[in-house]
């Protein structure tokens, strides 16, 4: 006889596939897969498990187990993840936002007067800037980046949120940052050292876009063009804040005081590392 596939056999059949596969929360992964493809929320899920699956739905679920067995992250098979508690569509085109850079969220709004002008240099998704703008509703906001694919995606995002006429997309460099004074400006910028390229975990290194991670100069390259043009493009008073990983603090805290900035701190993440530095022009 053939064994029914009910929603907790497959959930737990997924979750060991999972577990085999090195993914790091293997049932918790498969709960958010399964709750997708069947259009349930978690609760859903639990309120079902006895629930047969038909042969439609084994065919919408089996390949994207297959894909997440491959260690395609999550939000890319889910088209959207959740930064600041706000939905964001996500695609291969950008980097996923991660929880830790909402830590440079927090550090630009307490750096914000009442209104102002702000930019975030290499925007992505627009997770960090989307989430700014709907904090502060006075300012106005420009995300740029070298990409124009991620553009597109930061486009959808800021239509779902309806901040059009809050932030402005610009296509650049960040070499060549425009040709403006702001009083904020954000970058969770590129800065994984190629030294480190092969220690990072797959669902990173084989899906996420390269031009998001990697940085020249031992990772520094970003944080070096940024400081360099600091003076130019900040009003007196205006903070330059930046992620970076967790060795580089103390470097790009130099980097800033040769480029003029003071005021200079880092912000710990909720893990102990050092995620945020931040500089001020006076
Ligand atoms: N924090 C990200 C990671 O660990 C890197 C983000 C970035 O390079 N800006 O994968």
């Amino acid at each position: 006889m053939v064994e029914t596939w009910t929603l907790l056999r497959l959930l737990r059949w997924t979750t060991n596939f999972f577990d085999e596969k090195g993914i790091d929360n293997p049932r918790l992964d498969a709960e958010l897969l399964l709750a997708h493809c069947l259009e349930l929320d978690r609760v859903g899920l639990y309120l079902n498990y006895d629930r047969p699956l038909s042969a439609d739905e084994l065919n919408v679920i089996r390949p994207l187990v297959k894909r997440r067995g491959q260690r395609e992250p999550l939000q890319y098979l889910l088209g959207s993840t959740e930064f600041w508690s706000l939905k964001f569509k996500v695609t291969p085109d950008v980097l996923i936002p991660r929880g830790d850079t909402e830590i440079l969220v927090e550090e630009a709004l307490s750096h914000a007067a009442e209104t102002g002008s702000l930019l975030d240099v290499g925007t992505g998704s627009g997770a960090i800037v989307i989430s700014l703008a709907t904090e502060l509703s006075e300012w106005q906001m420009t995300g740029l980046d070298i990409s124009l694919q991620a553009l597109h995606v930061a486009r959808e995002n800021i239509e779902s949120h309806q901040l059009e006429q809050q932030i402005e997309l610009v296509e650049g460099n960040l070499a060549e940052l425009p040709q403006q004074q702001y009083d904020l400006i954000v970058s969770n910028p590129p800065y994984i050292a190629r030294s480190e390229w092969d220690g990072l975990m797959p669902e990173v290194r084989c899906f996420e876009p390269e031009l998001a991670l990697l940085a020249e100069e031992n990772g520094l390259i970003c944080y070096q063009q940024l400081a360099g043009q600091a003076l130019q493009r900040l009003n007196s008073g205006g903070w330059l804040l930046v992620e970076i990983g967790c060795h580089q603090a103390t470097v790009v805290k130099e980097l800033f005081s040769a480029a003029g900035l003071t005021n200079l701190f880092v912000r710990d993440d909720y893990s102990g590392q050092p995620r945020v530095v931040g500089g001020q022009l006076l």
